[in-house]
């Protein structure tokens, strides 16, 4: 056999936490490009916390990943051979095919991008799904208004750097994150302008939360749920909004997880809080691309990126942002 594409299967599925050997790496060959398909040569993929959602075999908005199959994702690549006219050789793409050097896929499900209008990895990042998750659940979710205090959990991450930024740029009064470590704390004060900023391992969250918010929150972007989200209740103002966007510290859990405590409190204080997901969202992409891409140009909104090598270090890509590696978007290059 001609080994000269490499792909990444989901071979287990993980009771608790993911490791190593839920995955394997193959070598197999390249594809060759139906009619109506063009064959990519993957440059850079995305790692995301839904995906640990996937490896479940439950019925979610997202389907499970099938065993012993390769993974999908959001990747970037570029067009390397094409059935159809309106993509040729070189063009650059984005598409869900990543996981794998080489991907055969139909034209249509292919987006063209423009390599000189921004920097590539941004596609998969501030310009892209996590950029749009930010911009739309800030915005339109949790309604934010200028004046408000904004609270956002996971910071430092790919969603949570954008939406502090986009809070302070639109006038928030007072934007406070939280994040795992020093470093990450002082990264979010010191390079992306929050007002405050704690380390969530430091002590109970609902505490350091009130502390860094005496005045009490009026939006909550919560990424993290759990003992967070009981303490964005906790500061909650009078209708205070919340855009539930993640819940990454419960992922890997086997049990259900307690409620927040006080959810009763939410009656009294008349708090909002929506579930979201950026498919439904989608329709803002131009409006979001044609805000945000000047911001980022102009250095106004900083995006930074943890950047891995090699398709075969994917899976120790994945299970690190589990961890919290990474600061701002984990991607994988894949070109040589
Ligand atoms: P991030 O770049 O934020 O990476 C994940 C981060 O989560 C890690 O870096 C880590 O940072 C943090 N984390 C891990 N475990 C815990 C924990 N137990 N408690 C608190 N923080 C933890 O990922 P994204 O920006 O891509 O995603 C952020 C959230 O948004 C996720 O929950 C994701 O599922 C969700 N999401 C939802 C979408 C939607 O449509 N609803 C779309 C995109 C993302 P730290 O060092 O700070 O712990």
């Amino acid at each position: 056999m001609n080994a000269q594409a490499i792909e990444v299967r989901l071979v287990s599925r993980p009771k608790g936490k993911p490791t190593l050997d839920d995955f394997a790496v193959i070598e197999t060959e390249i594809p060759t490009p139906a009619e109506g398909q063009i064959l990519v040569r993957n440059l850079v993929m995305s790692v995301d916390p839904y995906m640990r959602g996937r490896m479940n075999d439950v019925k979610s908005y997202s389907p499970p990943f099938e065993l012993d199959k390769v993974m999908t994702g959001g990747a970037l690549g570029e067009v390397v051979e094409s059935t159809v006219d309106s993509f040729k050789a070189g063009d650059v793409v984005l598409h869900q095919l990543g996981w794998r050097t080489h991907a055969a896929l139909d034209a249509k499900y292919a987006v063209k991008v423009d390599p000189a209008a921004a920097p590539l990895n941004a596609y998969l990042g501030v310009l892209g799904m996590t950029g749009l998750t930010a911009y739309a659940g800030l915005l339109d979710v949790a309604d934010f208004k200028p004046g408000d205090t904004v609270f956002v959990s996971g910071a430092a991450g790919a969603v949570g750097s954008v939406v502090g930024q986009l809070a302070k740029l639109k006038g928030a009064k007072r934007v406070i994150g939280s994040a795992g470590s020093a470093a990450k704390v002082r990264h979010l004060i010191d390079d992306l302008g929050f007002d405050a900023a704690f380390n969530y391992k430091d002590g109970p969250v609902a505490e350091q939360l009130r502390a860094a918010a005496p005045e009490g929150i009026d939006v909550y972007f919560d990424n993290v749920g759990g003992e967070h989200l009981e303490a964005a209740i906790d500061s909650s103002n009078l209708h205070g909004r919340m855009a539930i966007c993640g819940m990454i510290s419960l992922y890997n859990n086997t049990e259900p997880a307690a409620a927040p405590r006080n959810l009763p409190s939410i009656i009294g204080k008349r708090i909002t809080i929506r579930g979201m997901l950026v498919a439904d969202h989608f329709g803002m992409q131009q409006q979001f691309v044609s805000e945000v891409a000047p911001l980022v140009a102009k250095g106004e909104l900083k995006f930074e990126e943890t950047v891995v090598d090699g398709i075969r270090n994917a899976p120790q890509a994945f299970l690190d942002l589990l961890d919290g590696a990474n600061t701002g978007k984990m991607l994988v290059h894949l070109a040589d």
